[in-house]
């Protein structure tokens, strides 16, 4: 049962302040079951495949987060049952999810990725990417995508003041795009960020979805 203590410390040790969501990428079912009847509701993956094989075996009252880079030929296998993408990072992405989302009557949650890392590798938005994405008319027309936030990732790195000043900067694009675009929009008030080595970092900075995977199912 050590899953589900460490699991249940870090729920604990997070007193309710943060949704987390446990990524259970390249772990098996039997896992996320254990996890599920603990009380766990919130699942991250990363690959398109990976996803739809366990969201077949598994209870349908979970709620889904894609985490990983989507590519628009594959939106439509995820979009019957996901619960949020944190990942978009392009009109396009996010033209399709509408699209495919239209299709079946959905209204599917989004979360804008902005790049905030110095890791060249990492994807996402930079700011002004970002407001030209919500700055285009057809955003504004699209009504089976609900924008909720925003996600990022810090520098993988033991260097904290790096990753705090990457956090604070998150906040802060989150900060301005509310002001901008979203005032009047209560759906829009989620920061994604915090992953096992830097969730606390996170949390002080103002995280309100933390994504934990190797704390919760050990090293992948
Ligand atoms: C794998 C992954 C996580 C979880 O990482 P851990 O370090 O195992 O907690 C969080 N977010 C994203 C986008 C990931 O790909």
């Amino acid at each position: 049962m050590q899953l589900v203590s460490n699991y249940e410390n870090l729920y604990k040790a997070l007193g309710g302040k943060v949704r987390m969501v446990a990524v259970s990428k390249t772990k098996p079912v039997e896992m996320i079951r254990e996890l599920y009847d603990a009380g766990q509701r919130d699942f991250g993956e990363n690959r398109v495949q990976e996803l739809t094989a366990k969201s077949a075996v598994l209870p349908a009252d979970i709620t889904w987060h894609f985490i990983g880079h989507l590519q628009t030929n594959k939106v439509r296998f995820i979009v019957p049952f996901v619960g949020y993408i944190h990942s978009v990072d392009s009109l396009k992405l996010l033209s399709e999810i509408n699209r495919e989302a239209a299709k079946i009557n959905r209204v599917i949650n989004c979360l804008l990725q902005f790049h905030i890392a110095t890791e060249e590798t990492k994807f996402g938005l930079s700011f002004e990417e970002a407001a030209a994405l919500l700055n285009n008319p057809d955003t504004a027309r699209m009504q089976n995508v609900r924008i909720c936030g925003i996600m990022g990732m810090a520098t993988f790195t033991d260097n904290k003041q790096l990753i705090r000043n990457e956090f604070r900067q998150l906040k802060s694009h989150f900060d301005k795009l509310k002001t901008s675009y979203f005032n009047d929009d209560p759906a829009f008030r989620e920061i994604s960020m915090g992953m096992s080595n830097d969730y606390e970092i996170a949390i002080e900075e103002g995280s309100t979805m933390v994504r934990i995977g190797s704390l919760i199912f050990g090293e992948r």
